[in-house]
């Protein structure tokens, strides 16, 4: 199949996310990706910015990752995990609660993030249920909040952003209080965490948890906050008693600056979800982590058991390569690594901030935004991206990266002057 063929093909039959099927775009074909390089099928390399959407942290075809998965398949692929367990599954385990805040002890085990959410989800509600407190079944989160796009996650993403219009009636219906004012070094206002008291105030009898993402809004709005309104945020969920689901699945493994953003305040939630980068972006693999308090009084509860067990639960090949990913976080010494994108993204991207066209340009940790003042047309944008060598996803008016720790200093300022020119072509036509 050449590359036309293989586009129409695609365009005829496949899906992509959140795409439509009437006249979609052209998608860009991949033949093969190494270190940060994406390689098109017509031999254009790309500089990748994006990481495969938070994923893939150590770069593409890594020897490391591959050989773990390599000699994992040659002793099985996956076995059912009900009545059976194995090593990969019991050392990852290990490994995450010794890394992840302390006090989260037991970790269950899924196939994606929206999954991991879901049962957070479940976690919390089976907790109050089994404490005799079934009225605690709503949850309570922040605007522009990003949780999966599964019924129960997409029920506490941002009810703008996550259409919560379109899905009117089959969504279970929660609590929202506005988002944490923007700004890592914001620092906390007497009136910052008012509206989030007053709905815990009036609705904790019903409220099983406070759900977020710790720091980093991901993509409901690619936002920072400050670690000191997540220390209120959590203080205040102790005072209503309100478990914390600390959302992980976009900031864990370092993405910013912190090994977990909860990190960056201390704060030990209840329940956390990790996913995305946790396989190194080799694939689809999520966890959630909770108390051995919760899941005990889960476990002691009327079903006598958490009612969860996906299919491909543990699956030993995905928990082989997260093992490998979590050796080369330790190895390549993943603080230095973000460190140094950090300042690097700060100086290359600092000029975007003098244009007309530009709202906001913000950096934390492995992430840089430029926000621009109108949503850019997607197609066109990816065209001038793609055109300057580089692989960058905008959505609305959020143009930014989350590329490889591995990205080197020159392809990082390749990346970063690339996307600025792509802007500058994109407004100034
Ligand atoms: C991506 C993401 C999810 C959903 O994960 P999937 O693997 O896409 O289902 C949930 N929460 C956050 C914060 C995310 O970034």
């Amino acid at each position: 199949m050449n590359s036309q063929q293989l586009i129409a093909l695609d365009q005829a039959h496949v899906w992509h996310p959140y795409s439509s099927m009437d006249n979609p775009p052209p998608a860009y074909p991949v033949a093969s990706a190494e270190g940060v390089r994406l390689k098109l099928t017509d031999g254009t390399e790309l500089i990748d910015g994006m990481a495969s959407w938070w994923c893939a942290i150590h770069g593409y075809n890594h020897p490391h990752l591959n050989q773990a998965m390599q000699s994992q398949i040659a002793d099985m692929s996956h076995v059912m995990f009900g009545g059976i367990t194995h090593a990969p599954a019991v050392t990852l385990a290990k490994r995450l609660v010794d890394i992840t805040p302390l006090g989260l002890e037991k970790v269950f085990f899924s196939d994606s993030g929206s999954v991991a959410v879901e049962v957070a989800i479940k976690m919390a509600l089976q907790y109050w249920h089994a404490r005799g407190q079934a009225g605690k079944d709503r949850l309570l989160t922040v605007r522009n909040g990003y949780h999966g796009d599964t019924f129960g996650a997409m029920a506490v993403c941002d009810p703008v952003n996550g259409m919560h219009t379109l899905f009117k009636g089959v969504l279970p219906q929660h609590y929202f209080c506005p988002a944490p004012p923007a700004g890592f070094d914001r620092p906390l206002a007497d009136s910052d965490l008012d509206e989030l008291e007053a709905q815990l105030k009036k609705n904790h009898k019903n409220i099983a948890g406070l759900i977020l993402e710790p720091i980093v809004q991901g993509a409901g709005g690619m936002r920072f906050y400050s670690p000191a309104w997540l220390t209120a945020a959590a203080a205040l969920c102790k005072q209503y008693d309100v478990l914390l689901i600390a959302d992980e699945i976009a900031t864990g493994f370092g993405r910013s600056g912190a090994l977990f953003a909860c990190d960056h305040a201390q704060v030990q939630p209840d329940i956390m979800c990790l996913g995305k980068a946790i396989t190194g972006g080799t694939m689809s693999f999520a966890a959630t982590l909770t108390t051995s308090h919760i899941a005990t009084t889960i476990s002691r509860g009327k079903a006598n058991c958490f009612m969860h067990g996906p299919t491909f639960m543990g699956n030993p090949l995905a928990c082989a390569v997260a093992n490998a990913s979590l050796d080369l976080l330790e190895e390549n010494d993943w603080q230095a690594q973000v460190q140094g994108i950090e300042q690097d993204l700060q100086q290359h991207l600092a000029p975007a901030a003098a244009q007309s066209y530009v709202e906001d340009v913000r950096v934390m940790g492995a992430i840089g935004v430029v926000q621009v003042k109108e949503a850019v047309d997607l197609a066109r944008m990816q065209k001038l991206l793609v055109a300057e060598g580089v692989w960058v996803r905008p959505f609305g008016k959020l143009v930014y990266v989350m590329p490889p720790y591995v990205t080197s200093a020159e392809d990082l300022k390749q990346l970063c002057e690339g996307m600025l020119r792509a802007l500058e072509a994109y407004f100034s036509a």
